[in-house]
């Protein structure tokens, strides 16, 4: 029996980012070799000519499982009916700028697509934010969007959790496949928190093979939170591949079982969360999903003196981003 159609939309469809992820999505990387998908592709109107060349290469793939392809600007008519909306597209950080205005710029962005989610995607539709600062972007989504459940916004910490894997058993040297259980708290900055302290390889807890605190709290929390920084440096780009893989890891994290005694980092509402973090915000904790597309926080977690310090740090920036947002666009988030 043939499968319903899954409807996804990508924004920041002509960036770099999605140049990566649309064609795997296409190609049935994402939700499976016997899924038929839909594309709505989003981008600002002065990028609607990449755009059309996007989905020439789309169509030239030949993808058997890719049913349609809709290009164009306005959210309000690609968000319809949509199951996944991947919210890539965002205004970068240009010369001179502020945070304060990033957190606006953007901020008028995920209104207009959260109000666009609300009023024409599928009641269930899971939003996955990508583009940054995108805690707080995921956050204003959320706000506008009141008839979506507030569980289905989410923000990408995937990216550092994988990075923090890979600097582990490189230290290690172990097979990155062996760790797991690497927590990111917090917020998609140099603030977020890489927790090591529950990590495992195989079966052994990462802090009795990596026996050395001091790396651990310093180094490798360091080369985790500056590690777009330093791929921007090296590449003169930013991260776009790894965050692509990134973002189909995360999707896939709940769209499928998670093993028993695993978990993934993402950032959530933090509405009614067990570590004390204030609600109303997007904060990255770690999730568990039943495969079913829902998910819940792994409770019950003994949080270690140093790691929590960090969480409030991480927290305090994510209150005071939403305070700005609401100061500069006179809203309430
Ligand atoms: P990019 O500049 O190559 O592409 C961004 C695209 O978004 C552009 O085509 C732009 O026109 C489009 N865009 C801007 N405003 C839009 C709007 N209102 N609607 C639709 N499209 C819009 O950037 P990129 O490398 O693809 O990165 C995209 C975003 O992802 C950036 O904000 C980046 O900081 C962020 N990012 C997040 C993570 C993460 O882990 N959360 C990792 C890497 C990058």
């Amino acid at each position: 029996m043939t499968k319903q159609l899954i409807r996804i939309a990508v924004t920041g469809g002509a960036g770099s980012i999605a140049y990566q992820l649309l064609f795997r999505i296409g190609s049935g990387d994402l939700f499976g070799a016997d899924q038929p998908i839909a594309l709505h592709i989003v981008d600002l109107p002065s990028e609607q000519k990449k755009l059309e060349g996007v989905k020439m290469e789309l169509d030239d793939c030949a993808f058997p499982l890719l049913k349609e392809i809709h290009i164009g600007s306005d959210p309000k008519i690609l968000f319809k009916e949509i199951d996944f909306a991947l919210l890539v597209g965002a205004k970068p950080r240009g010369p001179g700028m502020e945070r304060a205005d990033l957190l606006r710029d953007n901020g008028k962005i995920f209104i207009e697509q959260g109000e666009a989610l609300n009023t024409v995607a599928s009641k269930n539709v899971k939003v996955l934010v990508v583009g940054n600062p995108c805690n707080t972007n995921c956050l204003i989504a959320m706000a506008c969007a009141p008839s979506i459940p507030r569980k289905n916004f989410m923000a990408l910490t995937r990216l550092d959790e994988n990075r923090a894997k890979t600097q582990l058993s490189l230290k290690a040297g172990v097979e990155v496949k062996t760790v797991r259980n690497v927590i990111i708290w917090g917020n998609h900055s140099s603030t977020q928190v890489p927790d090591f302290t529950h990590a495992m390889m195989g079966n052994k807890q990462a802090v009795e093979i990596i026996n050395d605190r001091s790396w651990l709290e310093g180094a490798f929390i360091k080369s985790v939170q500056t590690r777009g920084a330093a791929i921007i440096g090296a590449r003169g780009a930013s991260s776009a591949a790894s965050a692509a893989q990134a973002i189909l890891d995360a999707i896939r994290s709940i769209i499928n079982p998670t093993m028993v005694g695993e978990w993934h980092s993402m950032g959530i509402c933090s509405d009614g969360n067990p570590y004390g973090i204030q609600e109303n915000l997007i904060y990255s904790f770690p999730i568990k999903s039943k495969g079913d597309g829902s998910y819940s926080i792994i409770e019950g977690l003994e949080i270690d003196p140093f790691m929590r310090e960090k969480m409030k740090i991480s927290e305090k920036e994510l209150i005071e981003e939403k305070e700005s947002v609401e100061k500069f666009l006179e809203v309430t988030i």
